[in-house]
């Protein structure tokens, strides 16, 4: 069986699953389509005041939803009671803004009266990733359920437990069946539905190579898609830099959910006159973590999310050093049962090296020696990706300047990367394309529905 639990602190197994069966799969698919036909008579009220009651539901059911997150991807268990809270403030905040986002916009037009209504597409199939287990489901789900769009969910196959959680919170909160439909499936089984005449569209956060294979069959069926992928995000430090600020933010930037964001800041671009003492107070941050059971409280850095993760960084992080990248700080083995990396400092990688442009999915961090901000600048833009990205300076201004020049999604200055409900997530290049959260997300999948109505007299 494809779907396991395993717990990557302990090794231990303590779940698996089936898959969906074609008769679940039919069912579901009619559920789907049966609640978009019966949202579209629906007013909003009803369906903003049962997120409401989700965003609720989560509140209330947080630890359980924090352990299960914990139990089977390995974050802090810090770090999965923060990412429930959000989600519940994404429920909230969908619930709240929807009537507005979703008012009809009056075209200026000549001779005639046109409106652009933003009706729904009908159910989204959307494939997720393990790394927030419920935030990534809540991104898609808060503003379609507004929108009047079911989605179908296929979570990561090492979190089963977590989405069937999810489901079932729903499902506490009263929500109508079939506004979430959990299922385990296998890659054939997804791109038989995205095939289906009731599903409309598709959504995939994940990996590039998983992006464009989702992408090939929705592009097959002529469904719309959007892709959130991965990143190897820039941070950028000029030299006018506040200090204080500057170690208080870039060693969590790297490492908080083990490393494990899209958008966790990847490659560190450095000024020469500050190099040396940057790399010196990232090798003490580094050193003073303490790994250890993620579900105790002092614990700073969990395990990785499964071994096939911590083999995957490992094999990278082989490759860079064989190819000539300088191990500044880490690549130690742990002596720790689990999929623990110990936290890692690469310098000195080339372009030539095979690491330069990929993702390190993991506390491994990349400092590069820069001599102007020209150079800075460049060095952050020669990437196949275009997610997020970093900049700290003393000066808004002039940090401004910068950041309009990167060439990605989503740029933070004097912050590590972040993401709110209001805030637009996405990103250019191979980090995908479409925007979830905010106004931007919650129309990504409507049908801008032109009505144009000619003067007749
Ligand atoms: P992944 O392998 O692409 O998987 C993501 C999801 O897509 C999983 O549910 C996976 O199922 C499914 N999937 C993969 N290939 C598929 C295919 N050919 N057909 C149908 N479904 C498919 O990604 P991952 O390695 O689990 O996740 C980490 C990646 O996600 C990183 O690259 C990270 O940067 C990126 N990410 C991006 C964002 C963003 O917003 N831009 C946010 C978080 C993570 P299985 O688990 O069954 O393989």
């Amino acid at each position: 069986m494809a779907y396991k639990s395993v717990n990557p602190y302990n090794n231990e197994m303590f779940n698996e699953y089936e898959n969906a069966t074609p008769k679940e799969i039919e069912a579901a698919l009619q559920q789907a389509s049966d609640l978009a036909r019966r949202w579209e008579d629906d007013d909003l009220t009803q369906r903003s005041q049962m997120l409401h009651k989700i965003a609720n539901q989560l509140r209330s059911q947080k630890m359980a939803m924090a352990e299960i997150m914990t139990r089977e991807m390995g974050k802090l268990i810090g770090e999965s009671e923060e990412e429930v809270m959000l989600c519940a403030n994404i429920a909230d905040y969908f619930a709240d803004h929807a009537e507005k986002f979703l008012q009809p916009t009056k075209l200026e037009t000549t001779d005639a009266e046109a409106i652009v209504l933003k009706q729904p597409l009908g159910p989204i199939m959307a494939c997720e990733p393990w790394n927030y287990p419920l935030y990534q489901v809540m991104r898609i789900f808060a503003p379609n359920f507004m929108v009047g769009n079911p989605v179908i969910l296929k979570h990561a196959s090492i979190v089963p437990g977590s989405a069937r959680k999810i489901a079932q919170i729903f499902e506490d909160a009263g929500a109508p069946e079939g506004s979430l439909l959990n299922l385990f499936l296998d890659y054939d089984q997804i791109a038989e539905i995205i095939a289906d005449s009731r599903v409309t569209a598709v959504a995939l956060t994940g990996s590039d190579r998983g992006g464009k294979e989702v992408a090939k069959v929705a592009g097959a069926h002529l469904k719309k898609s959007t892709l959130e992928l991965g990143g190897n995000d820039a941070f950028i430090v000029l030299d006018d830099v506040d200090k204080e600020l500057l170690y208080q933010v870039a060693p969590g930037a790297r490492l908080s959910n083990s490393g494990q964001a899209c958008t966790a800041s990847k490659r560190f671009i450095v000024p020469d006159t500050l190099y040396d003492e940057f790399l010196e107070q990232m090798i003490s941050a580094f050193e003073a973590v303490k790994m250890g059971d993620p579900m105790q409280a002092e614990t700073t850095l969990a395990p990785l999310s499964s071994k096939k993760a911590k083999e995957k960084l490992q094999k990278q992080v082989d490759e860079a050093v064989a190819s000539g990248a300088t191990v500044a700080y880490g690549n130690q083995p742990v002596d720790l049962p689990g999929q623990f990396f110990m936290p890692t400092i690469l310098t000195n990688v080339t372009p030539e090296n095979p690491v330069f442009d990929q993702e390190l999915f993991g506390p491994v961090a990349q400092i590069y020696r820069v001599h102007s901000e020209e150079e800075a600048i460049e060095l952050a833009n020669h990437s196949q990706y275009g997610l997020g990205s970093v900049v700290m300076s003393g000066d808004p201004h002039h940090a401004q300047k910068v950041a309009r020049q990167i060439k990605a999604g989503m740029t933070f200055i004097n912050h590590e990367w972040t993401s709110l409900p209001e805030l637009p997530f996405g990103g250019i290049k191979n980090s995908g394309y479409g925007r979830e959260l905010s106004k931007l997300g919650m129309l990504a999948f409507v049908n801008e529905h032109l009505i144009y109505t000619a003067e007749t007299n």
